[in-house]
């Protein structure tokens, strides 16, 4: 059964959560302020965090942000009411879902089961993975050439990992504004070629005759599975 995190100052309200949440088979793991939760998230590794907003010591927010360096994991935000909860600043830390108090306890088992679900869907690996002279790290958004950082915008770097995560497979034009769009709704504005030459100026010794993000004429493309000779 997952295993998760209650962040709660208030020890009656957490208590609440916590006897709940055993009840329904879950793992819990309490913390009573910002600090601690982030110790315990290291120590436990839960699958899901239930973190209230107003807490001692550092927030919320801050608590969840500090978290997610270490490892991506499902947070859902609990406001009390009144309180002004500032969206953008949610979702930067990286919260995945908010409850104003006083919420439901099925409401609460409600959201959890759907972040928990979403979590074991799309999480991506997280660990740095390499291919050829390249090496990825997830968590950062970051993709190094012999251990140089590349300097990829958000979309060349989703675009790169398209073609770097399934090497050999040719990918269309189509295919690739597919898969992009299908992620989130920024417009690609230019033309694929253009983004894959970008790429190409900045992972291949010579962009003019790439050695790693190859072009299959009439169908698309993809990247190289060895190195070349
Ligand atoms: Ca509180």
């Amino acid at each position: 059964m997952a295993r998760i995190l209650v962040v709660e100052d208030e020890p009656r309200l957490r208590k609440i959560i916590r006897d709940f949440l055993s009840a329904q088979g879950y793992e819990i793991v309490e913390a009573g302020e910002g600090l601690s939760a982030v110790r315990k998230a290291l120590d436990h590794q839960p699958d899901a965090v239930i973190m209230d907003i107003m807490l001692p010591g550092i927030d919320g927010y801050e608590a969840a942000r500090r978290i997610r360096e270490d490892r991506i994991v499902p947070v859902i935000m609990v406001s009390a009411k009144g309180e002004e909860v500032d969206r953008l600043k949610g979702f930067e830390a990286g919260s995945d879902d908010y409850m104003v108090k006083p919420f439901s306890l099925r409401e609460l088992h409600a959201r959890l089961k759907v972040v928990l679900r979403r979590g074991g869907e799309a999480q991506p690996v997280e660990q740095r993975w390499s291919h050829l002279v390249f090496t990825v790290d997830p968590l950062r958004r970051l993709v190094y050439s012999r251990d140089k950082p590349l300097p990829l915008t958000d979309l060349q770097y989703r675009l790169l990992m398209l073609l770097m995560g399934r090497p050999g497979v040719v990918f269309s034009r189509d295919d690739i504004l597919d898969r992009l769009q299908e992620e989130d709704h920024e417009s690609l504005g230019r033309t694929v070629d253009a983004h894959i030459k970008n790429i190409r100026k900045l992972i291949e010794p010579d962009p003019a005759r790439p050695r790693y993000l190859l072009t299959r004429w009439g169908a698309g493309y993809y990247f190289a599975e060895k190195e070349p000779l």
